[in-house]
């Protein structure tokens, strides 16, 4: 069919982890790195000056669609770990794509750059398709919110008033007064990718505590018709939406899981983020039975872009550092419940 963009392997929930290097802080603290992939699934626990009674308290191999090197570039995680789950899109299949992992671990850093290499790549495919044969596609709608404390917020808009979500019997769960952008050209998408951009160094900055609590979704629609049933009727329109996920930290998770007084502040922390990993969780062990997505707002938001017939991929950001040990421990534990 002349789409060579479109070679899904049929895995619908992709998981891989990506290492980044140990940072400078890391290096002047003089930690060390505990983590190795020692090939293209499997990442090691590398066991050095660890006590033997520790050592079987854990796994120390963990096997994955795909593992990232901290020498990787996101060009590559993106190629291998979210390029296909991104552009089936234009098949006219949702998909999400996730960044999971503690804060600091590379959430942000790799999925800024996935969201823009994957709007190239649509709109190279869109254009190239669209001149070539009776396809048209359109970007549709360019969304950016984020999510705090189970409240959302517009981030293309400069209110930063909450919004309500809200059930429309066609769309599913919608947020109510979301800016949708209608994107008109190229230029347009980068105005609005770099306005993300901006709003993402604001969120860095000033509020470095709530950046690390909240979800952050690029949302892009994208609707493809053939031009000769166009003028009959609407039938052979298809829509269907690709989100990008900047994730909360994970350990606002595992906080929420650790016992006493905390548990209750925890789970107010971070409803959805547990949620979207019951969520998905249950998705990879099968679709039958109930699937809780209305105990979050995340996961009502992105149920359309879950289940059903949906794509999904989950990048699981890591540091290699011992301090860490204990959080890239919980963050393979999740990657590997995905599977
Ligand atoms: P998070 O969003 O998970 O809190 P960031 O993406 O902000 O983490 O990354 C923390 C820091 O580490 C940033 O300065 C970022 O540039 C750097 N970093 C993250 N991943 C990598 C990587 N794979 N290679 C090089 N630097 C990275
Ligand atoms: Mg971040």
């Amino acid at each position: 069919s002349g789409n060579e963009l479109i070679r899904c392997n049929e895995e619908r929930i992709y998981v891989s982890v990506r290492l980044r290097p140990l940072n400078s802080k890391e290096i002047s603290r003089n930690d060390v790195s505990d983590w190795e992939c020692i090939n293209d699934k499997t990442i090691v626990f590398k066991n050095v000056g660890i006590l033997a009674s520790e050592r079987s308290m854990y796994p120390t191999a963990y096997t994955f669609d795909r593992v990232f090197r901290s020498n990787c570039s996101t060009r590559e995680v993106y190629e291998q770990g979210a390029k296909d789950v991104a552009i089936s899109v234009v098949n006219g299949i949702n998909s999400s794509v996730f960044a999971y992992g503690q804060t600091s671990s590379g959430k942000t850093y790799t999925m800024t750059g996935i969201t823009e290499y994957a709007i190239a790549d649509l709109y190279d495919y869109m254009q190239k398709v669209t001149s070539t044969s009776r396809k048209r596609f359109y970007f549709e709608i360019f969304c950016y919110g984020d999510l705090y404390n189970e409240s959302v917020r517009d981030l293309l808009s400069e209110d930063g008033t909450q919004l309500r979500l809200l059930d429309d019997p066609e769309r599913g769960t919608i947020v109510e007064k979301l800016t949708e952008e209608i994107v008109r050209d190229w230029d347009h998408v980068i105005q609005l990718l770099s306005i993300c951009e901006a709003q993402r160094q604001i969120g860095e900055t000033s509020l470095n505590e709530t950046s690390s609590r909240s979800h952050q979704i690029i949302r892009l629609t994208i609707e493809s018709s053939s031009r000769e049933f166009l003028s009959r009727d609407n039938s052979s329109i298809l829509t269907a939406t690709v989100n990008f996920v900047d994730l909360a930290g994970s350990e606002r998770a595992s906080q929420s899981l650790s016992a006493g007084t905390r548990l209750k502040e925890g789970c107010h922390i971070n409803r959805s983020l547990l949620t979207l990993g019951t969520v998905i969780r249950k998705l990879s062990k099968g679709r039958n039975g109930h699937i809780p997505y209305r105990d979050s707002k995340l996961t009502r938001i992105l149920q359309t872009s879950l289940g059903g017939n949906a794509r999904t991929a989950i990048i699981c950001t890591m540091s290699p550092a011992r301090t860490h040990v204990e959080q890239s421990r919980n963050t393979l534990l999740f990657a590997s419940c995905a599977k």
